[in-house]
């Protein structure tokens, strides 16, 4: 008897195969290697400390490494210059698959770079404005290849001080649907011993994948999430996020308000105005109903819908743009329009697809 999934993401999406990458160890499972685990883990963890040939070790820790471990990072096989100063970079997995991040430097008193990454091939969740939707999943990224992902970037793009990292999983993939693996990968980039980057400048945005955000909720370290909203009604986000008809806006609330945000900690809300479909003041308005009292804690960032060829769904003029920004912000929101990166080279949200 064949057995079939009602959704794409019921199922567990398939794992990485072959040998597991080094990069997706901790200090623990390197008890074994010889000479100390912290030294071997910060020696794999932080670029700066390697040579022009790779890993910066003797040769009896290389061998026991390379003996059990893939040692090998992402390849960086294209690279896209926006001229707003952001890059495109796709890179090759060892099995010949293909993911795309970005990398967005700012220069301000003292210059920050974001790193956009990916936590899938693919994506399941089917949302209709995204690229990435449109070609389905593939497969799960590996710890190990989300590591590998972020030091092929820093190595390749900067920057050279870890601490001026802020990383955002908004790239391919629903970050939710992988999240044992997304997690490991935040506990290896948040370890001190490695890049030590805060889970203040870690966050991690999700469609609504209410099981999984109430799980991650509970577990530590804890990034700061972002959900994507981009409806304000059952029928309208049901349309174009397929997820909410097993997890609706009331449920997907009850799972905010237990989220419990710590002290200085932000709710990210993303807000796709798509033109004709979630673009009146009667959104907004019901946006800000819908928030409630997570007023004091959220940050809704609105976002021009990035057109391309696998979606029908337009941008709203920039008149209607406004007129929603201002019905918030007289509504008690905390709103600010998303400055997209990128979009010269196909690299702004919604647009990943390789
Ligand atoms: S918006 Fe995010 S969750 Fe939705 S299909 Fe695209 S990548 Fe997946």
């Amino acid at each position: 008897m064949s057995t079939t999934t009602a959704n794409p993401w019921d199922a567990p999406a398939p794992e990485a195969q072959g040998r597991p990458s080094a990069f997706g160890l901790l200090p623990e499972d390197l008890e074994g290697a010889p000479g100390r685990a912290a030294h071997v883990f910060s020696r794999l963890q932080r670029p700066w400390t390697w040579r022009e040939e790779g890993l910066c070790l003797n040769r009896e820790a290389r061998e026991w490494l390379a003996a059990s471990y893939d040692t090998s990072l992402p390849v960086v096989v294209e690279s896209h210059p926006s001229e707003d100063g952001a890059t495109k970079v796709v890179l090759r997995l060892r099995d010949g698959e293909r993911i795309e991040a970005v990398h967005m430097p700012r220069e301000v008193r003292n210059p920050r770079v974001t790193l956009c990454i990916s936590s899938q091939v693919g994506c399941a969740m089917g949302c209709t404005f995204c690229a990435t939707g449109a070609m389905g999943i593939k497969r799960n990224l590996s710890a190990g290849e989300i590591v590998g992902q972020v030091l092929a970037l820093i190595r390749t793009l900067g920057p050279e001080r870890p601490h001026a990292i802020t990383l955002v999983f908004m790239g391919m993939g629903e970050p939710l649907h992988n999240l044992d693996n997304v997690h490991r990968a935040i506990r290896i980039l948040n370890h001190p011993g490695g890049l030590n980057i805060s889970t203040r400048r870690i966050t991690v945005s999700t469609s609504g994948l209410v099981p999984a955000i109430e799980k991650l909720a509970r577990m530590e370290p804890r990034p700061w999430l972002a959900l994507s909203l981009n409806a304000t009604t059952d029928e309208a986000r049901s349309r174009v996020m397929p997820v909410n008809r097993v997890w609706n806006l009331g449920r997907l609330r009850e799972a905010l308000d237990a989220w419990g945000l710590a002290p200085g900690e932000k709710l990210l809300l993303e807000y796709v105005l798509l033109a004709g479909e979630n673009d009146t003041l009667e959104d907004a308005d019901r946006l800000a109903d819908w928030l409630g009292d997570l007023r004091h804690g959220h940050n809704i960032n609105l976002i021009r819908m990035n057109e391309h060829p696998a979606s029908d769904f337009r941008q709203p003029a920039e008149e209607r743009l406004q007129a929603f920004l201002d019905r918030l912000k007289a509504r008690g929101c905390f709103v600010t329009v998303r400055k997209s990166r990128g979009r010269d080279v196909q690299g702004a949200c919604g647009q990943l697809l390789k």
